[in-house]
């Protein structure tokens, strides 16, 4: 049996900067990866409020190191050219006005380089295969099979899909939002918008409001396109997941303009059903961070804001347990995420049934309104100042009674 202060399962985002932010107030960390990295997964478009979280765990270097497509906003345009185009740096105040565009293999393998570099023990192709949560020891596998036992003071499960311990100790529960899929691929040679508008994230709405497209820019010249809809207006066109996006993507007046002479340099990919929730993010012995507690939308980019928040709110957390301080991790933690989660999902919400939309592409909002609105879009939904993040359903249905 291997003891260490911390065992962390998955070397993602939240993984890392638990990890760092642990071992640099002295804490012995371990990590396990499923996966050989660098390794694909979805998430490329950042909010400024990452780099503030990364500020704090010390590894903006490690983001800034990359190279990576510089993002100073979001675009959203529908199918009757209503267009807006917001600017990250009109926030509120907050220092962090923009954000990058990042291929995930290249970022989440600098992150967990740079974990390991201030002291992680990080080991990849490890699988978390069983936990015995009364006494904390968890079991893993190895890819020749063998078996390995840890007993840890804490354990947090930054396993994101792969969702470790909801699975293993029955955490699961529905998520809010219905089932959805999103289609993607990466091309070369699009047509990018001039100016300071060149390196946004492009929101495209396809019909009435059935799906909608991103488009994100990478610093290659490559671009990230997906398609995210209902289950069932996919499955209503009867097509592969390629013929899907082709379809789509040169059907959408938008989109088939930006794409007309592009070369699609991988095969179409697909997920579906990512939205998730869990009944509880903590107990005396774990914490959920990142995708293994709860997964919203990947419409407004928050998935991996929240899984730094989470990571380093944990790790924060843990770092005063182990201390000696009584933490309540039910306000601290669990209330804490809950607040951010569910200013994001009553924004999802009202990019579904049409709220925002029609917020966004008003020409009678004030900059006041565009400001507090940007600010959210930024990341930072635990701003009190912010009136849209304390009452975020009042503040959207009232401007929206007010504009429409
Ligand atoms: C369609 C779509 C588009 C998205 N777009 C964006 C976007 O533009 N911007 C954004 O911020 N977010 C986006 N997201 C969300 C983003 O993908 C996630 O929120 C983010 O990756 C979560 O980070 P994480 O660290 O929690 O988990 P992950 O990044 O998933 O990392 C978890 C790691 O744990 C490992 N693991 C799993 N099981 C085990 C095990 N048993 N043992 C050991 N290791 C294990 C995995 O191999 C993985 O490397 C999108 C999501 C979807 C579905």
């Amino acid at each position: 049996m291997i003891e260490v202060d911390v065992f962390i399962i998955g070397a993602g985002p939240s993984g890392s900067i638990s990890a760092a932010s642990l071992v640099q107030d002295g804490f012995s960390v371990k990590v396990v990866e499923k996966v050989k990295f660098p390794r694909f997964v979805i998430g490329e478009s950042l909010l400024p409020r990452c780099n503030e979280l990364l500020e704090r765990a010390n590894m903006l270097e490690s983001l800034k190191s990359g190279a990576f497509q510089f993002k100073g906003g979001v675009a959203f345009r529908n199918e009757k050219d209503d267009f807006v185009a917001l600017d990250f740096s009109k926030n509120l105040g907050q220092k962090w006005g923009s954000s990058f565009q990042v291929k995930r293999e290249k970022l989440d393998s600098l992150l967990i380089d740079d974990a390991i570099s201030k002291g992680a023990d990080v080991e990849f192709e490890v699988e978390v295969v069983a936990y015995d949560e009364s006494e904390n020891i968890i079991s893993t596998k190895e890819l020749d099979g063998t078996l390995k036992l840890y007993k840890a003071k804490k354990v947090l499960d930054a396993s994101g899909y792969g969702r470790v311990l909801p699975r293993l100790l029955d955490l699961e529960c529905d998520s809010s939002l219905p089932s959805r899929r999103a289609v993607f691929a990466r091309v070369d040679q699009d047509e990018r918008p001039e100016g300071e508008q060149n390196g946004y994230i492009f929101v495209d709405i396809v019909g009435d409001n059935e799906a909608w497209i991103w488009n994100i820019p990478f610093s290659d010249g490559t671009t990230s396109v997906g398609i995210v809809c209902k289950e069932e207006y996919f499955e209503s066109f009867n097509m592969s997941d390629e013929e899907f996006w082709q379809h789509i993507i040169y059907s959408n007046h938008t989109a088939s303009k930006r794409y007309k002479n592009s070369k699609r340099i991988v095969d179409v990919g697909s997920i579906s059903g990512y939205s998730a929730a869990v009944k509880k993010m903590f107990d005396k012995n774990y914490i959920l961070t990142g995708n293994a507690s709860e997964f919203l939308d990947p419409v407004f980019s928050s998935g991996v804001t929240l899984a730094f928040e989470s990571g380093a709110k944990a790790a924060e957390l843990v770092i005063r347990e182990l201390r000696g301080e009584s933490i309540n991790y039910k306000e601290e933690y669990e209330d804490y995420m809950m607040l951010g989660i569910n200013v994001f999902r009553e924004y999802v919400n009202a990019w579904y049934d049409g709220r925002l939309q029609s917020i966004l592409f008003s020409p009678k909002k004030s900059d006041k309104i565009t400001k507090k609105v940007i600010s959210i879009l930024s990341g930072y939904v635990w701003d009190e100042n912010n009136s849209f993040v304390n009452s975020p359903k009042f503040a959207l249905d009232t401007t929206y009674e007010v504009l429409k």
